[in-house]
């Protein structure tokens, strides 16, 4: 626009638009062109509303002059998101002894009385800035009460309530204007989104005062629920008629909501009603949004004074933006746009009710999303008998290992002292879907007692219940009232969508049948990862684990994991089931093996009995097992080129049960991964070996074996090496969790306990675990994709760590033309939108640059 003016009386033609006036001033000029009844309204740009802050105030005669003689104005707030907030609304701007004297005789004493008092009150507290408790509005507004208030005005200021309109109006402004400039609001709106320099417009509005002869009142209308997003018509209405205020439903066949029963303003006013009716569904078509009216009635005649967008649920969020495009009002992709991705996760999982009260015991790191409630438990043992008792519980440990996962399932949720958003419980908490708050380090366990404690030193017992919010990580005491998951028809359809429209694959890390159902349910494209060591501590294969590890021998070895094998095959059949038609990609066993041995006397002593062994054999075993820095030690490929025998036993169960699952007619895309690969002979050997056992199963069955194998990226070195490495593998799967532990050289156990230090200090400007570094973690990403690209044209590329559902994460692997980002089944929702949002907003900006 190349005219600003800072003064403009709203008509249809008048160049306004919301990066100058504001979001309401340029609502208030649609709801003109649509021949709405909105009374005369002039706007204030943001730099007229920035200069009256400056002391520069606007030509007053010339803002007052569509207003006439004796006028009495509102000023209200326009920012350019109504979200930010602003200065309240001032209403009866020009409101004076003279009005008042005219307003008694023509709506009477009491109403007159009424509106004079409320201006002076709100004029007193906003403008002249006067302690609000010497100026309360009595039940009953009095000649004598508005006299008293009058007089405590001029005693508090020195001066007379000012009299000319012109005076007032230019105080308001100045007023409002100033508050916007304010440290406190600023810090607001920041918080909201706002930008530093984020202007403020006003509107000042000739006041359709609901009070008068016949019918009169003031009242906003909704055609949608708020909460639900279905359509209902909601509102109150505060009827003015005869000097009595009496609050009324807008709709319906209800009643006076104070003392008396009576009609609803639909009842009292049908044709008014028929009108706002009307005005909403074409606010609705042209505006192309849910919109809140407020109105008044003045004598029987309906104003349009505002247009609100309707303050929403996520649930209906997604219910609405699905029904716009439904009614093919906004166009598909704009539905997909206008959802936030958070607000799914919000629906996905259940939540502590907005209003309900919280009784905070500890803060956290939110690590998995959702709330849940049940009896404190410290053990995974207790875990299970509370699971069997029916009896829901909270597992609550210092740190969780992988011993505890059968107790992880049997709990609602997991509370932990130790780790970050990489830990053992956030990852296993996440793939279940349970919530999950990790890292809370000023709560004190004690074991002894059998009971917990908080910061402020309250305890609470074994057997308490307490909940788990992993939303905002917060721990709470007792069972506050929940809100239920909304996977409704609209979620589904939105995500149909956005899968029209996104450029990336989205699989599911996933690594038991419940997580593949999971993954499934939400549409995901395969699964990305599954971890198989979590399947070593189901049931009766811990002890058979440890007997494997135990083994003198390779023949021993083997013939323990003879026994394990049937159980392997069986999980890949169901997991290959599930997912029918899609790629699974199993990876080959990670951890060190010290994680399956107990570290306890009585651990040590019953293995010493399972095993018939001295128990100082067992502890000189654990020992020598036992790591300086596990992470780094003996695990993943390691243990596959030192002890080969059990890849050998993992890669039979696949083929076989891709033989068996294709006998009964489940096509299966399997895909086996090597951890932890930092050298190119390191898939050399195991890929010679898995090849192998590949022909062996083959040539006992009549079907072909259609395989793939890959190598997860997730030291420093593979990325560096990908090129060779690339050679002897079809798929790079880069492993953000361990390659950002090696990166920074942090521990993903240990970094909770001074990340919020380095992250309040801007030394990281986030926890690299939960936000992808692009600059470094990202850097080594990009290059090992290069060069992967370079040793194999055709090599698919993908991330498999927790970052992998994230916007920064999805970004990043669009712009480098990665294949598939695979994350925990619960996050594939915000995934598949987040994916289709970006490759909108990319279409966009390619149409905005040619
Ligand atoms: C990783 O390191 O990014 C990964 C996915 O593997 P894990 O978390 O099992 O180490
Ligand atoms: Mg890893």
């Amino acid at each position: 626009m190349t005219d600003i003016q800072p003064l403009t009386l709203i008509t249809p033609t008048a160049p306004m638009s919301a990066g100058v006036h504001g979001g309401r001033a340029k609502c208030l000029q649609r709801l003109i062109r649509l021949e709405m009844p909105v009374p005369t309204t002039v706007a204030l740009s943001f730099g007229a509303v920035n200069g009256i802050a400056h002391g520069q105030m606007p030509d007053m005669e010339a803002l007052m002059a569509p207003f006439g003689d004796q006028p009495l104005l509102s000023v209200r707030p326009s920012s350019l998101n109504p979200d930010w907030g602003g200065p309240s609304a001032v209403l009866n701007v020009g409101m004076n002894d003279a009005r008042y004297a005219q307003l008694c005789k023509d709506i009477g004493v009491t109403a007159a009385t009424a509106i004079y008092m409320r201006f002076v009150q709100s004029y007193a507290i906003h403008v002249a800035r006067l302690d609000p408790d010497e100026f309360y509005l009595p039940d009953v507004a009095t000649v004598e009460s508005l006299h008293a208030m009058l007089a405590t005005y001029e005693f508090e200021t020195d001066e007379p309530f000012p009299q000319q309109a012109k005076v007032q109006l230019g105080e308001v402004l100045r007023s409002m204007a100033r508050a916007w400039d304010g440290t406190t609001a600023r810090l607001l709106r920041q918080a909201k989104g706002a930008p530093v320099d984020a202007g403020l417009g006003l509107v000042v509005q000739r006041m359709a005062l609901g009070v008068g002869q016949g019918d009169c009142g003031t009242g906003v209308i909704e055609f949608v629920d708020a909460n639900s997003g279905l359509p209902k018509i909601v509102g109150r209405y505060v009827n003015q008629s005869q000097g009595r205020e009496r609050i009324q439903d807008v709709a319906g066949a209800i009643y006076l909501t104070r003392d008396d029963r009576g009609p609803s303003f639909e009842e009292q006013c049908p044709e008014a009603f028929a009108e706002l009716i009307e005005y909403g569904a074409l606010i609705r078509r042209k505006l192309r949004e849910e919109m809140q009216i407020k109105f008044t009635m003045e004598s029987g005649v309906l104003h349009i004074l505002d247009g609100i967008r309707v303050q929403r649920s996520s649930r209906a969020t997604v219910r609405i933006a699905v029904a716009l495009a439904n009614d093919g009002i906004i166009p598909r992709e704009e539905a997909v746009m206008r959802v936030e991705p958070a607000a799914l996760s919000e629906l996905l999982h259940r939540q502590v009710d907005p209003k309900a009260k919280r009784d905070l015991i500890v803060r956290g790191i939110a690590a998995s999303p959702g709330a849940a409630s049940g009896r404190i438990v410290l053990t995974a043992a207790e875990a299970q008998a509370s699971a069997a008792r029916g009896e829901p519980c909270v597992l609550v440990r210092r740190e969780t290992t992988p011993e505890d996962i059968r107790g992880m399932h049997a709990a609602q949720a997991v509370l932990t002292m130790r780790g970050g958003v990489t830990s053992h419980a956030a990852v296993i908490g996440r793939g279940l879907g349970l919530p999950c708050v990790v890292g809370a380090f000023d709560l004190t366990i004690d074991r002894k007692k059998s009971e917990i404690s908080g910061p402020d030193g309250r305890k609470f017992a074994v057997g308490d219940v307490i909940t788990v919010d992993g939303t905002t990580g917060q721990v709470l005491a007792g069972a506050p009232a929940m809100l239920e998951a909304a996977l409704d028809g609209a979620f589904q359809t939105l995500l149909e969508w956005a899968d029209e429209f996104r450029d990336i694959g989205v699989r599911a890390n996933a690594d038991t049948p419940a997580d593949a159902q999971a993954a499934q349910n939400f549409a995901a494209e395969g699964i990305g990862l599954c971890r198989t060591e979590h399947m070593f501590f189901d049931g009766d294969r811990l002890g058979v684990m440890r007997e494997m590890i135990f083994a003198e021998s390779s023949d021993d070895r083997r013939a323990v994991l003879e026994r394990l094998l049937p159980m392997q095959r069986d999980d890949f059949i169901s997991l290959f089931t599930i997912m029918a038609g899609k790629s699974v990609c199993v990876r080959l066993f990670d951890p060190p093996l010290h994680e399956f041995l107990p570290s306890d006397k009585a651990g040590l002593r019953d293995l010493a009995e399972q095993l018939a062994l001295p128990l100082s054999d067992v502890t000189d075993r654990v020992h020598a097992l036992s790591e300086y820095n596990p992470m780094l030690g003996m695990r993943g490929v390691r243990l596959g080129i030192a002890i080969p025998e059990i890849y050998d036993m993992q890669a039979q169960a696949i083929f076989e049960a891709m033989v068996a699952v294709g006998e009964a007619g489940v096509a299966i895309s399997a895909e086996i991964m090597i951890p932890l690969v930092s050298a190119m002979r390191e898939v050399e050997l195991v890929k010679a070996r898995v090849d192998a056992v590949a022909n062996t199963v083959l040539s006992k069955s009549k079907s072909a074996l259609d395989y793939r194998l890959g190598v997860m990226v997730e030291t420093p070195r593979a990325a560096l090496r990908a090129e060779d490495i690339a050679e002897h593998a079809s798929f790079l799967s880069f492993g953000t969790n361990d390659l950002t532990q090696m990166t920074y050289g942090l521990s993903r156990d240990d970094a909770g306990r001074f990340m919020s230090a380095y992250v309040q200090q801007g030394v990281y400007a986030e926890d690299p675990f939960h936000t992808l570094d692009v600059e470094g973690v990202g850097e080594l990403v990009a290059m090992g994709a290069e060069r992967g690209r370079k040793g194999r044209k055709d090599v698919t590329l993908s991330i498999c760590g927790e970052h992998a559902g994230s916007r920064t994460a999805i970004a990043f692997c669009r712009e480098h033309k990665f294949d598939y980002v695979s994350c925990s089944p619960f996050r594939v929702p915000v995934a598949r939108l987040t994916a289709a949002q970006l490759a909108l907003a990319a279409r966009v900006n390619n149409k905005t640059d040619t």
